[in-house]
Parts: C-alpha cells; sequence; structure tokens
C-alpha cells in the first residue's frame, strides 16, 4: 500500500497549495495577471513539482488562475469592464439576499448579525482595516446564510470568485468605513423591521461602485497590474 500513501500525501499537499495560493489571491497577495512560481512554491510546501502543478489545474478549474501554453501559470486576469459588470449584478444579487434574509432569519440569526454590528463598531479606525474587512465579509456571509436560497448562493460564488482578486482593492478605496458600517446598521434596522424592500435597496446600493469609488479603481487598478505583469515580465525573463 506505499503507493496508495504516497498519493495521498500528494493529494493532501496539493490541496494545501490551493488553500494558500486561493487566500493569497483573495487576499490581494497575489494580483490578477501576476505570474504564480511553480518551484517557489515546491520548496515552500517541500513538496516535489507533481502536487504543484495538480493544485495549479484545481485552481485553474476553480477559475482562479490561468494556464498559458509554454509561459506558465498566472493569477487570473480580470479586465475592468469585467468587474463593473460583475458589480452591477452582485448588488442586485446581494439586495435580493437582504430581502430574503429579512423573511427568513432566525432570531439567533438576528442577534448574531447585530452582535457582528457591534463588533466592527470599534474597528473603524485606519489601522484596524484589514479587521473590519474580514469582519464584513463576515457580515455579507451571514446575510447570504439566511437567504436560505442555494441557487442564489451558487451565483453569487460565482460572482464573487470572478472579482475576488479586486474585492480588497475596492475595500481599501472605501474612504469612511463610518459610511459603510452606518449603511450596515441601516440593513439591520430595516430586517429587523421587517421591510424587506428598504432591506433590499440599502443592500445594493452598500454594495454597487460608487462613482468616486470607481474612478479611484480604475486608478489603482492600473497601477497594480502594470507592477504585477512588469514584475512577471521579469520572473519570466530571469
Ligand atoms: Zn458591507
Amino acid at each position: 500500500m506505499q503507493i496508495r500513501n504516497e498519493g495521498e500525501k500528494r493529494t493532501r499537499a496539493a490541496a494545501d497549495i490551493v488553500t494558500a495560493v486561493e487566500q493569497d489571491i483573495l487576499a490581494g497577495v497575489r494580483l490578477p495577471g501576476e505570474r504564480i512560481d511553480e518551484s517557489a512554491l515546491a520548496e515552500t510546501f517541500n513538496v516535489s513539482r507533481t502536487p504543484v502543478r495538480e493544485a495549479i489545474l484545481e485552481l485553474a478549474a476553480m477559475g482562479l488562475v490561468d494556464q498559458r501554453a509554454h509561459r506558465g501559470a498566472f493569477v487570473a486576469d480580470v479586465t475592468l469592464e469585467e468587474i463593473f459588470d460583475v458589480y452591477e449584478v452582485l448588488a442586485e444579487l446581494e439586495g435580493l439576499c437582504a430581502r430574503l434574509a429579512t423573511r427568513r432569519m432566525e432570531a439567533v440569526e438576528r442577534r448574531a448579525l447585530a452582535d457582528l454590528h457591534a463588533e466592527m463598531a470599534g474597528l473603524l479606525s485606519p489601522d484596524d482595516r484589514d479587521r473590519y474587512i474580514a469582519l464584513d465579509m463576515r457580515f455579507h456571509d451571514m446575510l447570504i446564510a439566511a437567504a436560505r436560497n442555494a441557487a442564489l448562493k451558487d451565483h453569487l460564488a460565482l460572482c464573487l470568485r470572478r472579482i475576488a482578486p479586486v474585492r480588497r482593492t475596492s475595500m481599501e478605496l472605501v474612504r469612511d468605513m463610518r459610511l459603510a458600517h452606518a449603511e450596515h446598521g441601516e440593513i439591520i434596522a430595516a430586517i429587523s423591521a421587517g421591510d424587506a424592500a428598504a432591506a433590499e435597496r440599502i443592500m445594493g446600493e452598500h454594495v454597487s461602485l460608487r462613482a468616486e469609488q470607481a474612478k479611484d479603481l480604475i486608478a489603482r487598478w492600473k497601477t497594480r497590474r502594470n507592477a504585477a505583469t512588469q514584475s512577471s515580465a521579469g520572473q519570466a525573463a530571469a
């Protein structure tokens, strides 16, 4: 059974690599267009190239990584147009989530949401931004869960994965966390009042890219992507 054990070990290593790279992409540590260095990953995880390739295949199937013939693997690129398209859909879907959650949320879930909101109130200074961003994702996930609609959840997951690399960047652009936090408060109030239409509208506005934010996003996105593409070109040439 030696062979089987080896195989299991390799698969576990591949799963660890998938998780690590996925987290890096979601956190904006690895940027769209950036080359994924297979030998560096093999070294970091102390494994051969086989589980690394297995991991890359899986990440490609998830849509997070592009494989290019003779050039290697790259963090999936997203165009600005695509980002705006996805945000439009996302605003509608998250609005729908809030509407359904208003009707379907259990009391215990409402309390958990209110507790989370209270915790986030203490994280509005720029120093706490990372923690706030993490909890913001949890806030939205709680409403997705409370909507109790598997199809909606799947569509949202698809959208979120598509813009995963910029989600963090877009959160960084929220100049005033107090505004975003106040909107969460309004969503909670609408849910408590049983006002599904208001919950839907406020959530839709909360998720939409605001005009000034969109302009900043374009600027920052171009800078980051150029930096990522240049460093990838350097790595490829090396
Ligand atoms: Zn939010």
